[in-house]
């Protein structure tokens, strides 16, 4: 070995932990799994949902593999997070160190170096040729509160604005900002005021263009809030729980225009769609839209619980010392992680392995759409790709949302083996977010399971 020469592409392959195949050796969920559920329906609250029973034991790459020895490819990434691939080398061993150094400080009484660096990544990687700046807390919905808050500050105004089929969290203040009272709101009230649910931009449906869906959303502003009131308006460049709704050409710099007019903070919540995702480190790229600020979390710290709120130095330097921040934000080993993220990235080539796998997977896709007319759209960018399934015979005409195939394909999906996460206001949505260390041989595997699936459909 010693004498010979490793071949560059070899030398800088990634090196799996995990033989990256598909393998089911029990009935899905099989008994360990079902052992383990039982003992959590004792002790987990029934408000913790999970899509898929299997309980897990180890991931690497593209692959999951659980406690009775099946492996699962997963196009679902822990919905868009392990976007480098699951343990990757480079922020496993990034987090290792970091642990061994320093696991907590409190950036708030004594700050440590990775913390900056996230934060000159950010100001690196983010839309917007200025100066920016950044706050790290721990996960997403908390990045919206600390967003909102930010811009209520800087602009002494109250009124929030989000666009239909729009997710932004949990917490108190987001489950107001979220299309879908059920099941995010339900009996969770009183619900935050002065949140204002403007229309969006779903070319599939509204058949609108980018400029008269635009006129549409700011007639609503409008007459509805009144600019003079209005604090920000938080928008997803891709809308990721709403269904992966690709905005018409023109839409978001034209809203960017309206709220730059109006003194109105305009927010990107790139939460799901941010961090190489979508083949650029943010999706914003795609449409020309540079944001005031970015919201950043799922994909940036490679699993580890880590948000950013990044924007305009002088909108993010409008709150006072001691407005922002939290005990864990921007925690040691979450920036050291985040900070191999990036590094990943450039040395993956993730930017370019995202284009790879949005233009495999969405040719296959057309290849299934040509076969099954329950295939309404294909859409997204990127690794963020879905399609929209409407009841047979509709696609010309009504559009009838078919969510039993949906659940029919996951479930089928899933005893054979591969993991894929539903989406869309209707549930009528199958999403791929696949880890961008996907190859092309799990990405037709997973293909030809779903067109199985199809099949099944009868
Ligand atoms: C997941 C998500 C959030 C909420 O993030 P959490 O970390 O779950 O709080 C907010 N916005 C978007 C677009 C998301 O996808």
């Amino acid at each position: 070995m010693t004498d010979t020469q490793i071949p560059a592409e070899t030398a800088s392959a990634p090196v799996y932990s995990v033989v990256q195949e598909r393998r089911v050796v029990t009935a899905i969920p099989g008994p360990r799994s079902q052992e383990l559920h039982a003992r959590r329906a004792k002790v987990v609250s029934a408000g913790v949902s999970s899509a898929l029973p299997v309980y897990i034991e180890r991931a690497n790459g593209g692959i999951l593999v659980d406690v009775d020895g099946n492996q699962f490819v997963d196009f679902g990434a822990g919905i868009g997070v392990t976007t480098v691939g699951h343990t990757e080398q480079r922020v496993v061993q990034a987090a290792a160190d970091q642990l061994q150094d320093v696991v907590h400080t409190l950036f708030t009484i004594t700050p440590y170096e990775e913390y900056v660096r996230v934060a000159e990544l950010l100001a690196e990687h983010t839309p917007g040729n200025w100066e920016k700046k950044s706050v790290l807390v721990n996960s997403g919905a908390e990045a919206v509160e600390n967003g909102v808050k930010i811009a209520r500050k800087f602009t002494g105004r109250r009124a929030v604005a989000v666009l239909d089929h729009a997710y932004h969290g949990r917490t108190n203040l987001t489950m107001a900002m979220n299309y879908k009272a059920h099941p995010y709101a339900t009996g969770y009230g009183p619900l935050a005021g002065d949140v204002y649910h403007a229309p969006s931009s779903y070319p599939y449906r509204d058949g609108l263009s980018g400029a008269d869906a635009a006129a549409r959303t700011i007639t609503y502003l409008e007459k509805v809030v009144g600019a003079s009131d209005l604090a920000c308006l938080v928008v997803e460049p891709i809308q990721g729980e709403g269904g992966f709704m690709v905005p018409a050409e023109g839409f978001l710099p034209r809203l960017q225009a309206w709220c730059t007019e109006h003194g109105v903070v305009m927010i990107a919540d790139e939460i799901q769609s941010g961090m190489a995702r979508t083949g650029r480190y943010y999706a914003s790229e795609h449409f020309g839209w540079e944001p005031d600020l970015v919201l950043s979390a799922k994909g940036i710290a490679g699993g580890l619980p880590l948000a950013a709120v990044t924007g305009r130095a002088e909108i993010m330097d409008a709150s006072q010392p001691g407005g922002l921040g939290g005990t864990f934000g921007g925690n040691p080993v979450a920036c050291a992680a985040a900070i191999a993220v990036f590094e990943a990235i450039e040395a993956n080539h993730l930017l370019a392995e995202s284009e790879r796998i949005g233009a495999r997977l969405k040719a296959g896709l057309e290849r299934l759409a040509q076969r099954y007319d329950v295939i309404g759209e294909i859409r997204g960018l990127g690794a963020m790709i879905a399609i929209e399934l409407v009841q047979p015979g509709t696609g010309q005409t009504t559009r009838l949302p078919n969510p039993d195939a949906v659940a029919s394909l996951i479930a089928y999906a899933a005893q054979h083996g591969v993991l894929f996460l539903s989406a869309g206001t209707f549930g009528n949505v199958l999403r791929f977010l696949p880890s961008l260390a996907v190859s092309d041989a799990l990405i037709d595997d997973g293909l030809r399971v779903l067109d199985d699936g199809f099949a099944a459909l009868g």
